[in-house]
């Protein structure tokens, strides 16, 4: 008898440096050194460990590339790892923005899977300081996130953490509570 398991997908507006998952994903930098908006919250709660952590992972392979991630652990926070994933900056669309952001999804939820990771959360990755375009950046995210699906069940909570209004609302049309 075959069983298919439901992965839950879930939109709630706040702050992901609250949510008990297995792993958030942080809206990192190519240095991993921390930086602002989701980045710098996520480095605060956690306390120091954190950056430690990206330090070693830099000093070993030189920073991480635009869509791509790596785990660390989670200091402080209520989660137990933090995947720090690198999304694009938006410079007008032609420099593989979309693929970027969605590799920058894929390769985190990958991480998640490879490391037995049942619940992730994800901020609205380049969103903010870089600028990506909120409805374009949600159809990539949702697109990915159901290729992925198709592929692996084993993650069986995915949450998206809006900070700010305009994300909350594209995400909630898209999701049905
Ligand atoms: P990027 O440089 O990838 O654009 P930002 O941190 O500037 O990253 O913004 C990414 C998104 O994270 C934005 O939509 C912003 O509103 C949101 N954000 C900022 N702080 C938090 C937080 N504590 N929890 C969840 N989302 C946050």
């Amino acid at each position: 008898m075959s069983t298919t398991k439901t992965t839950s997908i879930e939109v709630i507006r706040g702050d992901i440096t609250k949510v008990h998952v297995d792993a958030i994903v942080n809206a990192a930098n190519t240095s991993l050194l921390g930086g602002g908006g989701v980045d710098g919250a996520i480095h605060r709660a956690a306390g120091p460990v954190l950056l430690e952590e990206c330090r070693t992972i830099r000093n070993r392979q030189g920073g991480c590339a635009v869509g791509d991630a790596v785990l660390t652990s989670a200091g402080n926070l209520p989660a137990r790892f933090v995947i720090h994933a690198v999304g694009p900056v938006w410079n007008g669309g032609n420099s593989c923005e979309s693929e970027l952001l969605a590799r920058t999804y894929l390769k985190s939820l990958e991480i998640a899977n490879d490391n037995g990771l049942r619940s992730i959360a994800f901020p609205n990755i380049s969103t903010g300081t870089y600028q990506f375009p909120k409805a374009r950046a949600v159809d990539i995210v949702l697109s990915t996130v159901t290729e992925f699906l198709r592929e692996s069940r084993r993650i069986s909570r995915i949450v998206f953490v809006c900070l700010d209004e305009e994300n909350y609302q594209l995400y909630r049309k898209r999701i049905p509570m």
